[in-house]
C-alpha cells in the first residue's frame, strides 16, 4: 500500500498501472521536528514528492501528515 494514496482512498496500483506498481521507501527529513520519518510511496507519489519537495507535498497531503504525526508521536508532548 502507498501511504499517501491509502489515506486518500486511492487504489495505487490502478493509478500507477501494472508496470509501475512497486513501492519506494521515501524519507521526510525536515518536516517532523528533525525526526526522520519513513513512508512507502508509489511511483507517482514518489515523483510528486521529488518534484514538489517535502513541505509542498505535505501541504497537499494534510491527512497523510496528520497520520504520520500521530503514528510517530511528533507534537504529541510538545506543549
Ligand atoms: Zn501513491
Amino acid at each position: 500500500m502507498c501511504d499517501a494514496c491509502s489515506v486518500k482512498g486511492i487504489n495505487w496500483s490502478l493509478t500507477n498501472g501494472p508496470t509501475k506498481s512497486r513501492l519506494e521507501v521515501a524519507k521526510f527529513y525536515t518536516s517532523f521536528e528533525s525526526k526522520e520519518i519513513k513512508v512507502r510511496l508509489c511511483y507517482l507519489c514518489a515523483m510528486k514528492l521529488f518534484l514538489e519537495g517535502e513541505s509542498t507535498f505535505l501541504n497537499k497531503n494534510k491527512r497523510l501528515r496528520s497520520e504520520l504525526e500521530q503514528t510517530n508521536g511528533a507534537n504529541a508532548f510538545d506543549w
